[in-house]
């Protein structure tokens, strides 16, 4: 491809790229990521409150996104970004160190995609 055609996806032309793949299922990483730490407050699940693996959006035509487009949230985390709406939610709480490791991965797959290996 000539180079004047390459082109890096916009946001929403990667995420309807995203919306085409069938939604991966697996519990087993559902139960791993119930293990882990809350991604905005840092908590462990214990006695009093749990971390559940929180999907991220649907898949489209009623599905549940993939198991592997989730997070692990406490139960309050959880409850305010179904009640603020995920996206607000995300962009007001979700630590810096993450935000930037999200960014620069999404930086290398689109490098992936214009070197026509994405
Ligand atoms: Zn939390």
């Amino acid at each position: 491809m000539a180079d004047a055609e390459r082109n890096t996806q916009s946001g929403d032309e990667f995420a309807m790229t995203l919306a085409k793949s069938p939604p991966l299922r697996d519990l087993a990483y559902l139960k791993w990521q119930r293990t882990q730490r809350c991604l905005i407050c840092g908590r462990k699940g214990d006695d009093q409150m749990s971390v559940v693996a929180a999907h991220i959006g649907t898949a489209g035509r009623g599905l549940k996104s993939s198991d592997s487009e989730t997070m692990p949230l406490c139960d309050d985390d959880h409850r305010r970004a179904h009640t603020w709406g995920e996206i607000g939610f995300l962009r007001n709480n979700i630590p810096n160190t993450i935000l930037r490791e999200m960014i620069r991965a999404w930086c290398r797959m689109n490098y992936e995609i214009w070197k026509g290996e994405g």
